[in-house]
């Protein structure tokens, strides 16, 4: 480890709040460095190291030091995305879902050093861990779940890379924005078919220059995921982009939870109608982009298998994931008052630190 790296891990644990990771940190961070050189090496990127580590923060980025740029991953994501897997294609129970959800909420507060809620939710995700242990010792495996995962975190680094990539050669970016712009208009043409006039016109609100970029990573790392996928005879075209299309889905759910939690007793609410067009725009245009990779792979039949299934996980999504995480944010973040200004004691104060970071690593 040289210098660079040693002060990009000192600042990673004064400004995030690590877990213990559930494997070996030297074996995975090893497994990552394997996985990782082989992308720079495809995407021609001299030099980027990557950084592991596993925090309640779950944020990947780039940082920046004197010699140069970081990537970071962060590895607890994954072990969320499993979770995320699972809800979506297995059959689980309401438990899951809950516990999942206080468990997220627990940790924003904790980030926000909001103490007395945090433990409050921590206790509501304890209360279920009986009956959450109960459900996975009953769900049947789905092979699905770990296949899924391998692709989600190619996808994950790719996306980023490619942010990466991007503000440092505009001139690839400026080339593609056109074509860019040609999806977005079959997205507004399809919200314009398929939803009302509002839709339409929330979905054309929510195109701006920010998801243009967003859109362009997205296209470009479903292509890097689905070669990787092809190449290890992991998966086919169509099972990658089912689990990017999970991935985007699984981002949005920790982004909204966070968020949420974080604008808690702000007079100014979060325009969740805003977040959920910009999911869609992403996920049309990511929609659009994989048929016409699966169309040009000559996998035409598929193309209609990949719709259909895109639908049919979408919905499970929405009525499983989306709506019980946001009927639960409503009952305890929109609608109640939590309690963000008590001041605690510094006693008091670590004893709670001790009790969240045993909970977080469960
Ligand atoms: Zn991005």
């Amino acid at each position: 480890m040289n210098d660079d790296d040693h002060f990009i891990r000192k600042s990673l644990q004064c400004s995030r709040v690590a877990r213990q990771p559930t494997a070996e940190a030297i074996s995975v961070q090893q497994y990552y460095s394997d996985f990782y050189s082989d992308i720079v090496e495809q995407m021609e990127i001299p030099h980027l190291p990557l950084i592991i580590c596993n925090t309640i923060n779950k944020r990947i980025c780039l940082s920046i030091t004197s010699k140069g740029y970081y990537l970071i991953f962060d590895n607890y994501i994954i072990e969320l995305f499993y979770q995320l897997n699972n809800l979506v294609l297995v059959d689980t129970p309401q438990v899951c879902i809950e516990s999942f959800c206080y468990k997220m909420m627990a940790e924003s507060c904790r980030l926000k050093s909001w103490y007395i809620p945090a433990i409050n939710f921590a206790g509501e995700y304890m209360n279920r861990i009986e009956g959450l242990m109960l459900a996975s010792k009953n769900i049947e495996n789905d092979n699905r779940t770990k296949n899924y995962l391998f692709i989600q975190q190619d996808f994950l680094i790719a996306h980023e890379l490619f942010h990466y990539i991007i503000n440092r050669k505009p001139s690839l970016y400026n080339r593609s924005q056109s074509s860019k712009r040609n999806y977005f208009d079959k997205i507004i043409k399809y919200a314009n078919l398929q939803g009302t006039t509002t839709t339409a016109e929330g979905i054309r609100h929510a195109v701006d220059n920010s998801m243009l970029e967003e859109c362009f990573c997205d296209a470009t790392a479903l292509i890097h995921a689905v070669d990787i996928g092809n190449k290890l005879k992991k998966s086919s075209t169509v099972d990658c982009a089912i689990a990017c299309t999970l991935a985007l889905l699984h981002q949005f759910e920790l982004s909204i939870i966070s968020e949420i939690v974080n604008n808690a007793g702000n007079h100014e609410p979060i325009n969740l109608s805003n977040r959920l067009n910009r999911l869609n725009v992403r996920l049309l245009h990511f929609k659009c982009i994989a048929c016409d990779y699966i169309r040009e792979a000559d996998e035409k039949l598929q193309v209609d298998d990949f719709s259909t299934i895109i639908e049919e996980l979408t919905d499970v999504w929405n009525k499983k994931v989306a709506t019980a995480t946001l009927d639960l944010l409503s009952k305890e973040v929109l609608q109640a008052d939590l309690d963000t200004s008590i001041m605690i004691s510094r006693e008091h104060r670590t004893k709670f630190r001790n009790v969240l970071s045993e909970v977080f690593n469960t």
